[in-house]
Order: C-alpha cells, then sequence, then structure tokens
C-alpha cells in the first residue's frame, strides 16, 4: 500500500511548471509551485522546521502552545504541524488579512486575535506586541518567531534550494522570489549559491514602498512580501538585484497567471513573476530562471479576483480580465 501516516509527511517537494504564456521567449523561467504543500503554500516548509528545533531544544514541550503574529499561510503551517504533534494554537494577524485567510486559520482549531493593521509595530495594539504579551500570559507558549527564526532559512537550504538544483539539473542560472521575512530567499539563495560556487544570481522582488528596495515602508495592497523593517531572518548580502515592483503590476500578473497559465495563486506571486519576466528580458537563451510562487489564490478571491476591489485601487484594465459569472437564467 501507498500511503503517509500524516498529512504533514507531504511538506515540500514541489513540482517546477514552465510558464508558457508569459514568458515566450527562449529562456525558460520556471515557476515552483508551493502551492501543492499540503497546507497550500511555501510556510509548511519552516512551520516543520521551526517546530522540530523547538522540540529538540526543550523550547516546545508537549502539550504546549505555539503562540505567533501571522497573516495566515505560516498559521496553516503551524496549525497542521501542531495538530499531528498535540499542541495549542494561538494566532494574532492584523486586521488587513482577509477574513477568508482567518476563517482557514479557525477551520483547523486555531484561535485567532485580529488587530489593527494602521498602527506602529511598537504601539500595544500591533499585531507584534500582543503576541509579545499573549507569549507572557500562557503557560507553556512558545512563539516561533518567523522573522528571528534561523530555522526559517535553514528550512530553505535544507529542502527549498536542494530541490531547485536537483530539479534543474544544475542548470539554474537566475532564482527569483519575494522577501517578506526573507527566510524564502536567504536559505534558498545561500545554497544556490554555495552549490554553484557563486554562478547562481539571486534576485529579491519587492513591492514598491518596501524598505528592500528603498522605500521607507510606504503602505502598498500585495501581503505577504515588502516590509517596513529589517527582519533578522533576511541576509542582507544574498541579493544581486532587487526589482521593486508596483501594486498594479503584482495584481495585473497575479491574474495572468490564472487565466494564461491556470495558476490560481497569490498576490505575491505576481510581484515575483513580474520581477522574473524582466530578468527574462535580458538573461539570454541560456539562462534557466525559477521563480517561487508562495501561495495559491483562493485566499485572495474577494481581493486580487475580485473586480469592484481592483477597480476601486485603479487596478482594473481589460488586458487582465478574467472570466464573467452570468445572473441566474
Ligand atoms: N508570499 C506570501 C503570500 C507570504 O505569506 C510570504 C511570507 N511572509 C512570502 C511571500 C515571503 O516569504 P519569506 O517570508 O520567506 O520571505
Amino acid at each position: 500500500m501507498d500511503y503517509v501516516e500524516h498529512i504533514a509527511d507531504l511538506v515540500g517537494n514541489t513540482p517546477l511548471v514552465r510558464l508558457n504564456s508569459l514568458a515566450k521567449g527562449e529562456t525558460p523561467v520556471l515557476a515552483k509551485v508551493e502551492y501543492l504543500n499540503p497546507g497550500g503554500s511555501v510556510k509548511d516548509r519552516i512551520a516543520l522546521r521551526m517546530v522540530e528545533a523547538a522540540e529538540a531544544s526543550g523550547e516546545l514541550r508537549p502539550g504546549g502552545t505555539i503562540v505567533e503574529p501571522t497573516s495566515g499561510n505560516t498559521g496553516v503551517g503551524l496549525a497542521m504541524i501542531a495538530q499531528r504533534k498535540g499542541y495549542r494554537c494561538v494566532f494574532v494577524c492584523p486586521d488587513k488579512v482577509s477574513e477568508d485567510k482567518r476563517n482557514v486559520l479557525a477551520a483547523y482549531g486555531a484561535e485567532v486575535v485580529v488587530c489593527p493593521t494602521a498602527v506602529p509595530p511598537d504601539h500595544p495594539d500591533s499585531y507584534y506586541s500582543v503576541s509579545d504579551r499573549l507569549v507572557t500570559e500562557i503557560e507553556g507558549a512558545w512563539k516561533p518567531d518567523q522573522y528571528t527564526n534561523p530555522a526559517n532559512p535553514e528550512s530553505h537550504y535544507l529542502s527549498t534550494g536542494p530541490e531547485i538544483w536537483a530539479q534543474t539539473d544544475g542548470r539554474i542560472t537566475h532564482f527569483v522570489a519575494g522577501i517578506g521575512t526573507g527566510g524564502t530567499i536567504s536559505g534558498t539563495g545561500r545554497y544556490l549559491k554555495e552549490v554553484s560556487g557563486g554562478r547562481v544570481r539571486i534576485i529579491g522582488a519587492d513591492p514598491e514602498g518596501s524598505v528592500y528596495s528603498g522605500g521607507k515602508g510606504r503602505p502598498y495592497l500585495v501581503e505577504g512580501v515588502g516590509e517596513d523593517f529589517w527582519p533578522e531572518t533576511y541576509d542582507r548580502e544574498i541579493c544581486d538585484e532587487i526589482i521593486a515592483i508596483s501594486d498594479a503590476d503584482s495584481f495585473g500578473v497575479t491574474r495572468d497567471l490564472a487565466r494564461k497559465e491556470a495558476l490560481l495563486v497569490g498576490g505575491s506571486c505576481g510581484t515575483a513573476v513580474a520581477a522574473a519576466l524582466k530578468v527574462a528580458e535580458t538573461a539570454g537563451p541560456d539562462a534557466v530562471i525559477v521563480v517561487l510562487l508562495p501561495d495559491g489564490g483562493r485566499g485572495y478571491l474577494t481581493k486580487v479576483f475580485n473586480d469592484s476591489w481592483m477597480a476601486s485601487y485603479g487596478f482594473l484594465s481589460p488586458d487582465h480580465a478574467g472570466g464573467s459569472v452570468g445572473d441566474v437564467l
């Protein structure tokens, strides 16, 4: 019989899919499709590694509670691992996170605390502050803290990087990814640089306004990437280049991925692919570009895939139109 003991055993080993319609040139642009992880995002990888490291160090003990500020994906990964191992989960998220995403966390059995987005990180009501307070109040609480935990980039050094190297037979020349905590690009980038003797170029894709591309933390709408501070999990030496992408371009490309490539993915995938397409313009025919797509699009149906929402920000363009849903006949 062919089966695994638990859904969490299926984390990682996601496929590469060539973009045919958006990247028409000779240079292959290969998408690493992370929504095929069992929790639906790249964050399953870090959840698994962070929990295992905390168990090994004794920070997380049987019957403990995982408390984490998360915009959704890390929460799902942690909830899945917690379910397997019998931990309780309390997640703290900002109110800009869609209700769909919060409901998913609750469906896995987690308790979700919602905080205002429009306050600075050091404000007592910020999701960072509230999660800090809960860790001290709840007995047996452990906070993975994906923004400082070395197991975050390490999970990518140990899994995402080696997978991409093997899948491309060592022919990868460019790796493109968004930067949130920086775990994906730092861990994957370090592995690919080491194994290739520094040959693979690492390119960050960043929302306009975020600090990584020289912004001051001005707000943007794409979720999961860009920051208004510098996390410890981001290796500031890793990127050879960082490309700033507007919200309009991120969301336009996200819609194109669904309509033209049948990849229903989240808005930060549009950010990453928009950057990868720019890289492809000048990379040459021998280049092999891998772009990482962090999550799926079902958590964003009321945002990027909703025409009224897109129109309210002036992002709706006939170029990126989807199909239509008619009235009841
Ligand atoms: N996209 C989405 C949707 C995310 O949730 C995250 C994680 N914050 C990222 C991209 C960025 O990944 P990382 O934190 O590894 O930089």
